[in-house]
């Protein structure tokens, strides 16, 4: 998609603060990070949001978990613990569409998120 942020990031005509990428999957740092480490994993295929996933996406998302394990390791924070999430839709406040995995770490985070 052309008038997307991320796919634009994917395709290298944006460049953002990169921690990890491979063939599938990118990952850089949140512009307006909500801890001390927040980085947003992305696949490089556009997908708007969690609800158009499809069956054939199934390893693809597997691909953005082992992308955040690796993250998480080399942010330092893996033993000590981190947060994943999916935004989808309005209610949970999503604002970019083309879908992403948050990656919080570096401090207590609470629960329940508001
Ligand atoms: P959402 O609210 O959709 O789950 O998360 C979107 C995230 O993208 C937000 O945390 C926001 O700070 C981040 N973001 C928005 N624009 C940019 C940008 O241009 N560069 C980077 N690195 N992050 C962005
Ligand atoms: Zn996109």
């Amino acid at each position: 998609m052309t008038d997307c942020l991320f796919c634009k990031m994917a395709a290298g005509e944006i460049q953002p603060d990169v921690v990890y990428e491979d063939e599938q999957v990118l990952a850089f740092r949140d512009i307006n990070p909500q801890a001390p480490v927040h980085v947003l994993v992305i696949p490089r295929e556009h997908i708007a949001t969690l609800n158009d996933l499809e069956e054939r996406h199934a390893e693809l998302v597997g691909r953005l978990y082992l992308a955040a394990r690796e993250v998480a390791r080399r942010e330092g924070i893996a033993e000590r613990g981190y947060r994943t999430l999916m935004n989808c839709n309005a209610d949970a406040g999503q604002t970019v569409f083309h879908l992403h995995l948050h990656v919080l770490g570096g401090r207590p985070m609470g629960w329940p998120p508001g």
